[in-house]
C-alpha cells in the first residue's frame, strides 16, 4: 500500500526526512500539499507569501516529477483532506516533517492519533529546525528567554545531523489521484499585478536556493561580518524566504557553511579571519531563526500577545489611520523609513537593519501597536513566518524575549548616518529625497520619543 508524504513548510526533495523514509519503505509514494484556509487558528498566508508559494509548488512538482512521481494539490481543512486521501489511495502510512506553531501542532497531533487508531503507520520527522525546541533547556529545565546563553547551549549540544541526499527514483505505480490545478488556487495577484518587483528579485524553488547559498559562500561570507548591517551593500545571503518555505533545509545551510574552506572576498579569503568571523556570525543568524521558533514553541500566541505581560499596560494612543498609511506607503518624510517601506512593497523583502528602524519608528515614534506593523509585514514579506516576524517585532517593541530595553529608541536619522553613510540606499528607493517634493517628517522625532518613554513608564510601574 502507498505511503503519503504530506509536504508543508518543506517544499524540497533533498534533505527531506519524511520523503526519504517513504522512499525507503519501497511502496508507491503519494506526495501532497494542502492549502488549508479552514482549520481553526491556522493563520491565512499574506499576499507576498501566496505569490512565493505558487512558484515554490511549481518547482517542487518539477522536482518530484524528476523522481518519477508528482505533487497532488488539495485544498481544505488539512485533517479532512489527508483522511480522505488515505481512503482514496488505500495508503497504510503517512509521513511528514514537524511544524512548530501552536495550531499546526494541535492539528498534527490530533490527526496522528486518529490515523494511528485506524492502524496506519504515522511518523513525523525533524526537518526544519537544527535543534528541536524542547531539547534545548536551561539548567533549571526551563526554556531560554535570552539568546546568548541559548545559542551557547545549542553549540554545545550534539552537532546537527548531516543532510540527507535526494532519494532515488521513487517506486512507480502511484495510484491515480485527483489534484487541483494550481491556477485555480489564485495565489498570484491579478489586477493590480503588484508582483513585478518580486519576479525581478526572486526565483522560488530548491535550485535557486542552492544557487544563492553557493554564491553567498563564494562571494560574501568573508565580508559578511563587516557588511551585513549596510543596506546598500548586497552582503547577506537572502536565503530567508527559501528557508521559510523549506526549499533548502537549515541542515544543508549549516553544513555547507561549516565545511566551507575556500576562496573568499576581501575579508581574508581561504579560511582567513574574515571568513572565520563571517562564518560564526552567519551561523549565529541561523541561531536567531532557531531562537524565534524556540520562543514561539513555548509561547504559541506570540503574534497576538505581549511576551512580557507587563506591556499590556502600554497606553497605545488611538490609531491614526493616515499615519499608518504613510508608513505603509513610504511617505513618512523620514528617508530611511520611507526607503525601507518602499523596498518592502517593491521586492517583498527589506534589509534587516532597516526592518529594525522601520519597526522602531512605527512603535516608538508613531506610537502604533506592534501587532499592526507585524500584520503589514506578514502580508508583504516573502519570508514572513509565524515565529521570526512576531518575535522580531516584539524584540523591537521591547515587549519580547531578549528585547532591547524599552528606553532604547532608535533615532532613524542617526541610524541612516551610521549604516547608510553615503545615502546610497536612501537614494535608490527615495530618489526625490533632496527635492522640494519630499515631505517634512509626519511626526516630531523628539516629541514622539518622549511620548513613547512616558508610555513605557506605565509599563515599568505595572511590572
Ligand atoms: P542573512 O543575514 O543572510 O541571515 C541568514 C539567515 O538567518 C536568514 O535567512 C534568516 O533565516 C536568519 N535570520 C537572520 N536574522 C534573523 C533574525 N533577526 N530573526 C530570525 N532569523 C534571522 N526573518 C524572517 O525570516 N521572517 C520574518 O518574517 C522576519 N520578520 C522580521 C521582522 C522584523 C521587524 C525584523 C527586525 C526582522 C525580521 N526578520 C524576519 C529577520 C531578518 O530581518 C531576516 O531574516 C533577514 O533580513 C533575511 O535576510 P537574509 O536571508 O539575507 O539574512
Amino acid at each position: 500500500a502507498p505511503t503519503i508524504v504530506w509536504f508543508r513548510d518543506d517544499l524540497r526533495v533533498g534533505d527531506h526526512p519524511a520523503l526519504s523514509a517513504a522512499a525507503e519503505r519501497g511502496a508507491p509514494v503519494v506526495c501532497v500539499y494542502v492549502l488549508d484556509e479552514e482549520s481553526p487558528g491556522v493563520r491565512p498566508l499574506g499576499g507576498a507569501a501566496r505569490w512565493w508559494l505558487h512558484g515554490s509548488l511549481e518547482a517542487l512538482r518539477r522536482g518530484l516529477e524528476a523522481l518519477g512521481t508528482t505533487l497532488v494539490l488539495r485544498r481544505g481543512a488539512a485533517d479532512r483532506v489527508i483522511r480522505s486521501l488515505v481512503e482514496e489511495t488505500g495508503a497504510d502510512a503517512v509521513f511528514w516533517n514537524r511544524r512548530y506553531g501552536g495550531p499546526e501542532r494541535d492539528l498534527d497531533t490530533e490527526l496522528k492519533t486518529a490515523l494511528a487508531e485506524d492502524g496506519l503507520d504515522v511518523k513525523s520527522f525533524a526537518g526544519n529546525l537544527l535543534f528541536e525546541p524542547w531539547t534545548i533547556r536551561t539548567g533549571q529545565g526551563t526554556p531560554y528567554s535570552v539568546f546568548t546563553p541559548y545559542w551557547r547551549a545549542c553549540l554545545s549540544a550534539p552537532e546537527p545531523r548531516h543532510p540527507l541526499a535526494v532519494p532515488d527514483v521513487l517506486e512507480a505505480h502511484v495510484p491515480d489521484v485527483a489534484s487541483d490545478e494550481l491556477a485555480t488556487w489564485r495565489l498570484l495577484p491579478t489586477r493590480p499585478d503588484w508582483a513585478a518587483g518580486l519576479r525581478e528579485m526572486w526565483t522560488p524553488g530548491r535550485a535557486a536556493a542552492h544557487d544563492r547559498l553557493e554564491e553567498f559562500l563564494d562571494e560574501r561570507l568573508a565580508d559578511y561580518d563587516d557588511d551585513r548591517d549596510r543596506p546598500s551593500i548586497d552582503a547577506t545571503s537572502r536565503l530567508s524566504p527559501h528557508l521559510r518555505w523549506g526549499e533548502i533545509s537549515p541542515f544543508e545551510v549549516w553544513h555547507a557553511v561549516r565545511e566551507r574552506r575556500s576562496t573568499g572576498g576581501a575579508g581574508g579569503g581561504a579560511g582567513g579571519r574574515g571568513e572565520t568571523t563571517g562564518r560564526a556570525r552567519f551561523l549565529a543568524e541561523l541561531g536567531w531563526r532557531e531562537f524565534a521558533w524556540h520562543v514561539l514553541f513555548h509561547a504559541p500566541d506570540l503574534a497576538t500577545r505581549n511576551w512580557r505581560p507587563e506591556f499590556d499596560a502600554f497606553p497605545w494612543p488611538r490609531l491614526h489611520p493616515a499615519a499608518l498609511r504613510a508608513w505603509e506607503e513610504g511617505r513618512t518624510g523620514v528617508p530611511i523609513v520611507d526607503a525601507g517601506m518602499r523596498e518592502l512593497w517593491h521586492t517583498g523583502s527589506m534589509h534587516n537593519r532597516v526592518r529594525m528602524v522601520t519597526a522602531s519608528f512605527l512603535t516608538k515614534n508613531l506610537l502604533i501597536d506592534w501587532r499592526i506593523g507585524e500584520q503589514w509585514f506578514w502580508d508583504t514579506l516573502v519570508d514572513a513566518d509565524a515565529a521570526s516576524n512576531p518575535f522580531n517585532w516584539q524584540w523591537v517593541a521591547g515587549s519580547g524575549a531578549d528585547a532591547a530595553p524599552y528606553f532604547r529608541v532608535f533615532n532613524p536619522l542617526l541610524q541612516a548616518k551610521k549604516f547608510d553613510p553615503d545615502g546610497a540606499y536612501v537614494h535608490r528607493w527615495v530618489p526625490e529625497v533632496d527635492t522640494e517634493e519630499y515631505p517634512e517628517p509626519i511626526v516630531d522625532l523628539g516629541e514622539s520619543r518622549a511620548a513613547a518613554l512616558a508610555g513605557y513608564a506605565a509599563v515599568k510601574s505595572a511590572r
